[in-house]
């Protein structure tokens, strides 16, 4: 890098286009609202009253009145479940 003078160029080796491009959140506001129903079903439900996923790691500690077995157990069967997804999507690529 330091060849080729890239820290003085201020931006990098990216393109003005390219910088453009990423400061438009179209495409990644798209991505979210398109990938949402994989999403929102793990969504701490203290965290979003509309959510009905299981408490992230800080309601987790702090809720009172939580059956920590069945949230355990809860976030284990989604554990699992995104890890049978993933292996379904490695072996698409085969
Ligand atoms: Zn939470």
């Amino acid at each position: 890098m330091c060849e080729v003078a890239v820290d003085h160029a201020g931006r990098g080796v990216a393109s003005s286009d390219l910088l453009q491009r990423g400061q438009d959140r179209t495409h990644l506001e798209a991505f979210i609202l398109e990938t949402r129903p994989y999403w929102r079903a793990l969504v701490c439900r203290d965290c979003d009253r509309d959510a009905t996923g299981p408490l992230c790691r800080s309601h987790l500690t702090t809720t009172r009145g939580v059956d920590l077995g069945e949230e355990v157990r809860a976030l284990r069967d989604r554990i699992d479940g995104i890890g049978r997804h993933l292996v379904r999507y490695a072996r698409s690529f085969r």
